[in-house]
């Protein structure tokens, strides 16, 4: 039923007759060949997809409407792959963390945010990464490996089943572990599947600033909302703190953004930690409105994190600090919102369970985000 795609390791093996079809990560016509073995008529197909996509099954058994028969022969035949929760974190404001293990032993995050009548969730892409922002956890864990487009929506799956989330209104967005655009295949899959259940203008892709992946972005059909995270005010600042910076430069990807389609009404959101004494200023605040002129944006500050295990040469901006900041952006009549981690007393910001659960990095120092 879905795409053709690479898988994590390499291209997906169509499974021998004695392997179990992943019903999430098929080949392309792979469950339509074995339903027309099992089951020819015309319907069973939609019938799988809605249990798999809508009501979010685990597996065949759980697909309540399909005859009896045939829920035995695919759950002799398939299987729907589930990560195992490791570890769960909530917090006082309703924030629940999760950390899955996949079947290969790499270990992810997830998040719920609950909201005014709709929750947030927050899914990573990648098991690492290796872009390597200063700022970010994950960053400072290395890189790991794209996830597939079933191992995302397990993700999503999980936390809607565990919360009691189906039916509920979500945003979903990809501000977790790793950067989607470097993982095109596995997050296209993901925004297909979701599809089916949430509204591209109630998600978000959020990215470091990967071209080739803008531009991938900017051709879908069902485009996402952008978030960029752009966290500085010059070039040379930037490619300090984000290595894609120096192969992707500042001016680069503000001109992309200029360029990006958007739908009537609807805006780019540029994120930017904001880290003590480091682009905090005042006169970075005066110079981050004239560079994104002409570009419809919506600007998140994110207070950094502070994290005394994997970012202790950071610190976390004042709160004096950052309604300063916050106050020159709109006195230059940009949106400005101020977003404090949720949950920060679980460790609110990207990386930072799954950080936990990893030996600390040989040489301490980084930081991150894509929302956080
Ligand atoms: S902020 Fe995003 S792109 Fe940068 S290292 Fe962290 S996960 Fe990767």
């Amino acid at each position: 039923m879905a795409a053709a795609r690479e898988g994590p390791h390499g291209s997906v093996n169509v499974p021998a007759t004695h392997r179990r079809l992943d019903l999430l990560d098929a080949p392309a016509g792979a469950l339509e060949a074995l339903l027309a073995e099992l089951d020819p008529r015309p319907y069973r197909l939609q019938q799988v997809r809605h249990w798999l996509l809508r009501r979010l099954a685990t597996g065949p058994e759980e697909m309540s409407d399909l005859p009896k028969p045939l829920r035995a022969a695919l759950a002799e035949r398939t299987v729907v792959s589930q990560p195992t929760v490791v570890e769960e974190q909530r917090a006082a404001d309703g924030t629940v963390k999760v950390a899955l293990a996949y079947a290969d032993g790499a270990v992810v995050e997830a998040v719920a945010m609950p909201g005014e009548g709709r929750t947030t969730l927050c899914l990573s892409s990648q098991t690492g990464c290796a872009v390597g922002c200063t700022f970010c956890v994950t960053g400072a864990l290395g890189a790991g490996r794209n996830l597939s487009g079933g191992e995302i929506f397990a993700q999503y799956r999980t936390l809607v089943r565990r919360e009691g989330l189906l039916g509920s209104p979500l945003n979903v967005v990809f501000m977790g572990m790793g950067e989607p655009l470097l993982n095109p295949a596995g997050v296209g899959a993901a925004l297909e599947f979701l599809a089916e259940t949430v509204s591209p203008k109630r998600i978000t892709v959020s990215t470091s600033g990967i071209l080739p992946g803008l531009a991938w972005l900017a051709q879908l059909p069902r485009r996402p909302n952008l978030a960029v995270s752009l966290n500085a005010t010059t070039q040379a600042q930037r490619a300090a703190l984000m290595p894609t910076a120096a192969r992707w430069p500042m001016e680069a990807l503000l001109e992309a953004l200029r360029r990006f389609p958007l739908e009537r009404g609807r805006r780019i959101t540029v994120e930017y930690v904001l880290i003590g004494g480091i682009n905090d200023t005042l006169a970075d605040a005066a110079r981050l409105p004239r560079l994104l002129a002409g570009i419809p944006v919506k600007v998140n500050l994110i207070p950094f994190n502070a994290d005394a295990t994997y970012l202790p040469h950071l610190e976390a901006p004042s709160e004096a600090q950052v309604d300063a900041f916050a106050g020159v952006l709109a006195a230059a009549r940009l949106n400005v919102t101020v977003r404090w981690s949720r949950g920060r007393e679980i460790s609110g910001a990207c990386g930072q369970l799954r950080g936990r659960r990893a030996p600390a990095p040989a040489a301490p120092g980084i930081v991150r985000l894509h929302g956080a």
